[in-house]
């Protein structure tokens, strides 16, 4: 027998209808890229994402059909995102910091037909146009006055491609499995891959996320997401914000620590997300220039580990919570975030801290295991480490175009590629990536760990670990090192740091001090990158 529910599919716009109509004054803030805060309304998204909906039809796309975006967080592009949707057509981020070989291969490979840009862009889009033939349009993310003059085929300003519209246009609908959204994986290794998400994977997800285990969102709320909607989904907040009808708010171009610092202070955010490398930038502009952070309550931080010590800064010196988050694109992208349950909210100290290093427990709607390289289920002891393996229905079961082949096991489950531990009330922990990790004479060292422990150090800015090749224990890992201004701490000193707080045979064989270290697109550490450069190291 069926249930005798209604059949009320779980559409994207559905979430921008539900703000527009229950918060519609909620404010959408974003620092444009023209210069000025710009200010906005739900309700006024959601208008203006009709007229998108009717302009994209109007230039002959629909369901089905790719429409990139290549452009920063501002309302613009949120609009963007909803008109296309909406349309049944699907948005296609992608991200300005891939090479732009990348770009004209994902551009090429998701077929977009139209590409809405912000004005950073247009210069890139111009060199690369003529690589990429089957967008038809592009329309870039200005008014008519900042329109500058460009070769771009056929384009349009937004305001004016929007302008001549009048927004009566009724949503499309149709199943809630149709494709809504696409994101390429950063391709570390071969090309970029196309993670296809669906109208129902990212309401599930956003609804799974918003709870107070995880995100914990409420038009009590002012979310600023740092995180870019071309970064993994924008970890669900383009649609989770709007679900709660907290006030958005979006930071434009600048990341930098003073500019993220001036929304934080005078939009009054409580809640903002984003890569550890954007929070080092605002820790340090704290630390220097004295200012403190009265209204902001938690931070997620994810994308990579977030070492120890930027936890204990952010809720020691400023008092906001830091909610350590691991995802993945595939993953639409949250998988787990560290909230304390019940057996560990009394920790406190150091304790607490353990805790809170790691990645956390996933949300309803994603199972995890980890499993040794045959496959075998390994225990949840918080020591094993195995590979870690997830399924939901926000979860990937293949790429686009079927790139990859086969990507579940036999039981469904979709390989993460990272290393982990679960211990026994369900804490993940990643130990590394599988292919990151330091294989030393048969045992396994994390790069994580090590890095971890030496950004503590006072003078380290920034730390990474690879392994190098080594005649007896085929690898044995090399600390590389980037100081803080002014400060030259000797190798020695760095090394006495770490003693006592790993395993004797972990200790890194030397450390080296560069002025930089190489980013991903994502801004992760580009360990392959590292290996490269560091091929052939001896060490001592
Ligand atoms: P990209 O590399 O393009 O940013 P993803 O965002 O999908 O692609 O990267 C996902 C990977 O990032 C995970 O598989 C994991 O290795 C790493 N990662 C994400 N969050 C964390 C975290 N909190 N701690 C450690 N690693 C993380």
């Amino acid at each position: 027998m069926l249930g005798l529910m209604q059949d009320w599919p779980l559409l994207c716009h559905k979430v921008i209808d539900y703000a527009a109509t229950q918060f519609g004054q909620s404010e959408v803030v974003s620092r444009s890229v023209e210069g000025p805060i710009h200010r906005s309304t739900y309700a006024e998204v959601r208008e203006r994402s009709l007229k998108v909906a009717q302009a994209l039809e109007r230039d002959g796309i629909g369901f089905g059909d790719r429409v990139g975006t290549l452009a920063w967080n501002t309302w613009r592009h949120l609009e963007a995102w909803y008109g296309i949707m909406g349309l049944g057509a699907i948005y296609h981020t992608v991200n300005p910091r891939l090479f732009p070989e990348q770009i004209v291969y994902i551009i090429n490979h998701a077929e977009d037909r139209v590409m809405m840009t912000d004005l950073t862009f247009v210069p890139l889009l111009e060199k690369i146009q003529d690589q990429v033939p089957t967008i038809e349009r592009f329309v870039v993310l200005t008014d008519a006055d900042h329109m500058p003059e460009t070769t771009l085929r056929n384009a349009v300003a937004y305001e004016s491609w929007i302008g001549g519209m009048d927004g009566d246009f009724a949503w499309k609908s149709f199943d809630e499995n149709t494709a809504a959204g696409m994101c390429y994986t950063s391709g570390t290794t071969g090309n970029p891959k196309g993670v296809v998400y669906s109208h129902r994977s990212n309401v599930l997800h956003a609804m799974a996320v918003s709870v107070p285990n995880v995100l914990g969102l409420s038009c009590a709320d002012n979310v600023m997401p740092v995180v870019p909607l071309f970064h993994a989904n924008s970890w669900s907040l383009a649609f989770s914000t709007p679900m709660a009808g907290a006030k958005l708010v979006l930071p434009g171009p600048r990341m930098d620590g003073a500019a993220i610092y001036e929304l934080l202070d005078q939009e009054r955010v409580t809640f903002t997300a984003a890569v550890p490398t954007v929070w080092l930038m605002l820790l340090q502009y704290l630390e220097e220039t004295g200012r403190e952070l009265p209204h902001l309550e938690r931070v997620a931080i994810g994308g990579s580990a977030c070492p120890r010590a930027m936890i204990e800064k952010f809720q020691n010196n400023y008092g906001v919570r830091v909610m350590h988050a691991w995802g993945m694109t595939e993953m639409s992208p949250i998988g787990s975030c560290c909230a304390l349950k019940p057996a560990y909210a009394a920790l406190d100290g150091d304790a607490r801290l353990d805790i809170q290093e790691k990645q956390g427990f996933p949300p309803f709607t994603v199972e995890m295991k980890i499993t040794d390289d045959a496959g075998r289920r390994l225990p949840w002891d918080g020591k094993t480490f195995g590979r870690l393996k997830v399924a939901g229905p926000a979860v990937a079961r293949s790429y686009f175009k079927g790139e990859g082949g086969e990507i579940l096991d036999s039981e469904g489950f979709f390989d993460t590629g990272d290393v982990a531990t679960i211990d026994r009330l369900g804490y993940m922990q990643i130990t590394d990536r599988a292919k990151d990790v330091i294989k030393s004479g048969g045992e396994w060292i994390s790069s994580i760990d090590l890095e971890n422990i030496a950004v503590g150090h006072p003078d380290v800015a920034e730390a990474a670990v690879i392994g190098v090749a080594h005649p007896k224990w085929d690898e044995r890992p090399l600390l590389i090192v980037v100081v803080k201004p002014g400060r030259a701490p000797t190798k020695q000193a760095i090394l006495d740091f770490m003693e006592g707080k790993i395993a004797k045979w972990w200790m890194p064989d030397d450390v080296v001090f560069v002025d930089e270290i190489p980013h991903t697109a994502t801004g992760k550490i580009q360990k392959m990158a590292l290996r490269e450069q560091f091929r052939g190291y001896r060490l001592p």
